[in-house]
């Protein structure tokens, strides 16, 4: 007889090209599949092949961070002109995330005889909490929100470490410290694919990563840029004790990625990510202007320097507001409708937020934009 074939995942129907009606629609994890498209297109000269014998040692001469990927480094922050790296110390992580955490170390006041308290404002990426908490410290403690301190002037433990995430995640703003004491910038996002670029970012302690910038979240691959000297030697100890230095198969892996992002001055690279960020926004922003159970995050245009233009913002996330208030669990209302996102208070934020990844692949997407459109449409149905 004939062979019975089953659809692939969502898929349903005679030639399994109609999407299944209680497929969910997952927007909740931030993995960076979007730019696949563009790696494809570049499937040859983004390839590196290592031989058996290259790399065996765990250093670079004496150096553990490759000088050459950091020098390509240091010339894509010129060529975009998100960052001042002159007259800086870069160091490497394994993925930002691990940075993160070395910053901390490296900010809190190991002498004191109270920790120091690591702050960010609500709503805020959860990793700095998690963290914070699970390397538990005689040196440092989660201090919450940073407007409690702000406010707080009369405590005599003043010793604070300031998360700023700028474009944040969840929202996309473009954050400023709060406090203006010791602060590490998260600029994961800071690209033009989600932001304009209105100037370069000079700040003591910046931190950036390939998987926002590239997409390659797998390589594990992430650095930061430093003014002090003291804090770069602490950060650079903290990898050095942790991993002795990061992947060489990375580093080669990243340099080359790099090369190809950096061709033509950037222009494709930052123009297909763009792009795409672009439309999906104008897609997503045409949903919502239908409705008035939902709402997103207002976005405002501003300049960007690396594309000569004012442009709006294309943030890598959605933050949607559940407007009715009754409709106080946000997740819950969308995951009823067959997507799921993640609640606000993951971000320290009302759970009448949720937030929705808009940089998953094109089909994620495009199954988010039917499934929300199908939602969006039963409100003007009622009327
Ligand atoms: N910072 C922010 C604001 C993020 O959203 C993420 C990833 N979602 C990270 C840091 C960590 O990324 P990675 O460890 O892959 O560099």
């Amino acid at each position: 007889g004939r062979p019975v074939c089953e659809c692939y995942a969502c898929y349903t129907g005679t030639d399994c090209s109609q999407i299944s009606s209680n497929c969910v629609a997952d927007a909740n994890s931030g993995d960076p599949i979007f730019l696949e498209p563009f790696w494809m297109q570049h499937a040859t000269n983004s390839a590196i092949l290592v031989s058996g014998w290259h790399r065996m040692s765990y250093r670079y001469g004496d150096l553990y961070m490759s000088t050459e990927l950091e020098n390509y480094i240091r010339n894509m922050h010129a060529v975009v002109g998100n960052a001042i790296t002159e007259d800086r110390y870069i160091v490497f992580g394994v993925g930002s995330s691990q940075l993160l955490s070395a910053a901390v170390y490296a900010l809190s006041s190991q002498n004191s005889s109270s920790p120091s308290n690591v702050v960010a404002s609500i709503p805020f990426y959860s990793i700095y909490k998690t963290q914070t908490v699970f390397f538990d410290s005689k040196s440092f403690q989660f201090g919450g929100d940073t407007n409690k301190w702000q406010s707080n002037n009369s405590t005599n433990n003043m010793d604070v470490v300031e998360f700023v995430t700028s474009p944040n995640n969840p929202d996309g703003e473009l954050k400023k410290s709060v406090l203006g004491g010791k602060t590490i910038y998260d600029h994961a996002y800071y690209w033009p694919h989600f932001t304009p670029i209105p100037a370069p970012s000079d700040h003591d302690l910046m931190i950036f990563t390939l998987s926002k910038l590239t997409g390659h979240a797998g390589a594990r691959f992430g650095w930061a840029v430093i003014k002090d000297k003291d804090v770069y030697l602490k950060m650079l100890a903290y990898i050095i004790v942790a991993d002795l230095g990061i992947s060489k198969d990375t580093q080669l892996r990243v340099l080359k990625l790099l090369k190809v992002a950096l061709e033509d001055d950037g222009k494709p690279f930052f123009k297909f990510a763009y792009n795409k960020m672009k439309d999906r926004w104008d897609t997503l922003t045409s949903v919502f202007s239908k409705s008035t159970r939902f709402s997103i995050q207002h976005i405002h245009p501003l300049r960007c320097n690396f594309f000569n233009v004012t442009r709006l913002p294309s943030p890598a996330y959605a933050w949607v507001k559940c407007e009715r208030e009754e409709e106080e669990d946000c997740a819950a209302v969308l995951q009823a409708a067959n997507i799921k996102g993640r609640s606000g208070s993951v971000f320290s934020a009302k759970d009448r937020y949720v937030r929705l990844s808009l940089i998953k692949s094109q089909d994620d997407f495009e199954l988010l934009v039917q499934r929300l459109t199908e939602l969006v449409s039963l409100e003007n149905d009622s009327i």
